[in-house]
């Protein structure tokens, strides 16, 4: 590798933000090298990209996927396995993109901040988890969280410009913006009748499946309220959502003179990922381009509450702390599967999520060993949900 390249590890490399991110490489092959990738089940397309990228090392779910990946890789590569192969590939690099689903995310996030690396980070079921666990590991000399998340990823660029003490005394808050999803709009008796089909047709973002459900019911908003609170120290009562159906403003902080810095550009998730990787350069790319010379409308309002309970149930975790965070995204996350395969209507996705939370007992969450097992009493809880 020549010196002046930095080597990245994408982990989740097969998923929406994974072939994203290989685009943003394919394109900044100069700058970045990329060395390690790990997929879940998807063995051919992680073969292909090992050929195309002349990958070094790959990190599989299991023994058996490690020996079929072996089997259609016919060159020299380490395979390892597990979330102990996740956490040693997150140590390896100068760059990690985590871009696994959901808490199964938590090995990269933990292991890149504690190996001093920059951690670029679209997952944010592992943040909202962990917030507490994360602080600890931030302070790692090299460590760099670098949110991908659209919105954070604005609110990151907004703040460039704030003297960064603890909780940003000069900010007022933050205005996370919301596309508001398929259902924006619609009434409660529509939402009863909403179907799978309906709440994978997102009206601005392509996405992977669990993160498009989660637009339908807000509950990716609630998460991104926690993400950050979690990624800016700033208290959720100094966050608000703002519904914005053209996801054009990707967020907003609104500072105590009464002053608003807004981030714009085309829904493209390559932006924040090209961000993440080139800080502090900007990449030269026109993934984004808005043409100001034309009529354009950015309009705002809102969201309803009633309609989507999800949100309240959000700030609710943050107001308990502790492991409530992990509870509410454990659930989700068990709440989503269920949807998806069919088992339960879209309505019962956040009733679900709701009566798990029945049973959270505080809990400081101040070690891994405690979070894994508020998220295993989670998901038992919300999986006897689905049994009643
Ligand atoms: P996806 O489902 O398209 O891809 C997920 C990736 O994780 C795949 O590579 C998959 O193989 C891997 N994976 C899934 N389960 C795994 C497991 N148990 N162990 C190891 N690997 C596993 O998801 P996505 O839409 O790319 O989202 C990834 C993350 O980025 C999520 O946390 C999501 O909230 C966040 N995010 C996504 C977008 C987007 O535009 N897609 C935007 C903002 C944030
Ligand atoms: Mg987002």
């Amino acid at each position: 590798m020549s010196p002046s390249r930095r080597s990245v590890a994408l982990l989740g490399a097969t998923g929406s933000i994974g072939v994203q991110t290989l685009d943003v490489l394919r394109h900044e092959s100069e700058r970045f090298e990329l060395t390690a990738i790990s997929g879940g089940e998807q063995l051919s397309e992680l073969a292909a990209i090992v050929r195309e990228f002349n990958v070094k090392s790959v990190a599989v779910k299991s023994a058996e996927h490690r020996a079929t990946l072996g089997e259609l890789i016919s060159r020299e590569v380490s395979i390892v396995v597990g979330e102990e192969g996740l956490a040693q590939l997150s140590a390896s690099a100068d760059v990690v993109v985590n871009a696994v689903l959901g808490f199964a995310g938590l090995p990269v996030t933990l292991g890149a901040l504690g190996a001093g690396k920059r951690l670029a980070l679209a997952n944010k079921e592992s943040l909202v988890a962990a917030a507490p666990l994360v602080a600890n590991v931030r302070h790692q000399p090299g460590a760099q969280l670098v949110p991908i998340d659209s919105e954070h990823c604005a609110i990151h660029q907004c703040l460039a410009s704030s003297p960064a003490l603890p909780g940003y005394p000069d900010v007022r808050r933050l205005l996370l913006t919301a596309s508001g999803g398929p259902f924006r709009g619609w009434s409660a008796e529509q939402l009863r009748g909403a179907t799978k089909a309906d709440a994978l047709r997102h009206p601005t973002w392509s996405m992977g499946d669990k993160i498009t459900v989660d637009s339908s019911t807000l509950m990716n908003k609630g998460l991104e309220v926690l993400e950050a609170t979690a990624l800016f120290g700033i208290d959720a009562a100094r966050v608000d959502v703002v519904v914005h159906p053209q996801s054009i403003v990707h967020s907003m902080v609104e500072y105590v003179d009464g002053s608003v810095l807004a981030q714009l550009s085309r829904p493209d998730m390559r932006l924040p990922i090209a961000y993440s990787l080139g800080l502090p350069q900007r990449l030269t790319h026109h993934w984004g381009d808005l043409d100001f010379t034309q009529t354009m409308e950015l309009n705002f309002e809102p969201p309803d509450r009633e309609a989507f309970p999800a949100l309240g149930l959000a700030y609710e975790a943050a107001r308990l702390g502790g492991a409530a965070p992990a509870w509410l995204s454990a659930a989700n996350e068990v709440a989503v599967e269920a949807f998806l395969a069919d088992a339960i209507a879209w309505c019962d996705i956040v009733a679900l999520v709701a009566a798990t939370m029945d049973h959270y007992v505080a809990d400081p969450l101040d070690s891994l060993a405690s979070l894994h097992e508020n998220d295993e009493a989670a998901r038992r809880w919300a999986r006897a949900s689905l049994e009643n």
